[in-house]
């Protein structure tokens, strides 16, 4: 995708609202991601990463900007070729338990994700689908109150699975269930992915889980991408002091540890220059007027350090 943007208008005001300016969501963010890659998204909350993602497939319409799949230009699809697409791409939410209708049973859940598609299934279609990502069959009987976070979530899975999508989008797909099942969730998605040479964008707030998924990584800090490169590089050689923040927020991690400071400031005024500069240990003058520029190839950084 190329310079895309996600503002939402902010109106005051009730029988006579006016538009009192924008919240910056996405601010002019590019990047590719390879076929059968996973590309790592991360940020703290409120960064806009979960708008981007849903941005990517249309469920939020851009401001500006292209998103370009497989040489289609996706941000000025219209309607009827958006189905299209939308059976291409689809996205794991955070939460399983509201992404799943309480009053179908997982098996209808499933079944509908297919004939929303006008994908033919069957019961033994459903079956194929909660063997793969590891439920026994008769869990399709089951509805969601009967089930555990990790088992809505693999529903969740499986639902998005069924339409045989060549991109999914997975929105913290692991920061709602307990600790002792996030692995299992982990490893299901990164064995799904490698079985179907998925392309995969992964969302966290935190790089820990990142670390276990990701090919290549991207740091995103208020609406902008201020860091990319390939795990290796992000992970052992970090260059923007918020990737090396985050980074020392990892347990074990804590040597050398530079602890973030504040609150991520209101997209709606974000600061001048550098929109870390509020909280960036590394501060320079330069930093709180110019806004510095993605440089690098392969390995890149919006940084003044950095030239
Ligand atoms: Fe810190 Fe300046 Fe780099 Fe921003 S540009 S991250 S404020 S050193």
């Amino acid at each position: 995708m190329t310079d895309l943007r996600k503002y939402y208008p902010l109106t005051r005001g009730f029988l006579y609202s006016r538009i009192a300016g924008e919240v910056k969501a996405v601010d002019g963010i590019s990047f590719c991601i390879s076929k059968g890659e996973t590309l790592g998204l991360v940020g703290e909350s409120g960064c806009g990463k979960s708008t981007l993602g849903r941005t990517i497939i249309r469920l939020e319409e851009p401001t500006s900007g292209k998103i370009m799949y497989n040489g289609t230009d996706i941000s000025s699809l219209d309607r009827r070729n958006l189905k299209w697409f939308r059976k291409e791409a689809q996205i794991i939410f955070q939460d399983p338990h509201s992404s799943l209708d309480p009053r179908m049973t997982a098996g209808d859940s499933i079944g509908e994700a297919l004939g929303i598609h006008g994908i033919k299934g069957d019961t033994s279609s459903v079956a194929e689908l909660l063997e793969k990502v590891g439920l026994p069959t008769d869990f399709a009987l089951r509805y969601p109150h009967e089930l555990s976070g990790g088992q809505k979530q693999r529903i969740g899975i499986a639902r998005a699975l069924a339409v045989q999508p060549k991109l999914i989008i997975a929105d913290e797909p692991v920061s709602a269930l307990d600790i002792s099942v996030q692995a299992q969730v982990l490893n299901l998605l990164m064995d799904l992915q490698r079985e179907y040479s998925l392309t995969l964008l992964f969302i966290a707030h935190n790089l820990s889980v990142i670390r276990h998924i990701a090919d290549r990584v991207a740091v995103m800090y208020l609406g902008k991408l201020v860091e990319q490169g390939s795990s290796d590089d992000v992970f052992n050689n970090p260059f923007h002091p918020y990737t090396r923040a985050l980074l020392s927020a990892i347990p074990g991690k804590n040597a050398g540890r530079v602890p973030l400071q504040g609150e991520v400031p209101s997209p709606v005024n974000p600061p001048k220059g550098c929109r870390f500069h509020t909280r960036c240990p590394k501060s320079m003058k330069v930093c709180e007027g110019v806004e510095p520029q993605v440089s690098g190839t392969g390995h890149m950084v919006a940084c003044h350090l950095y030239k």
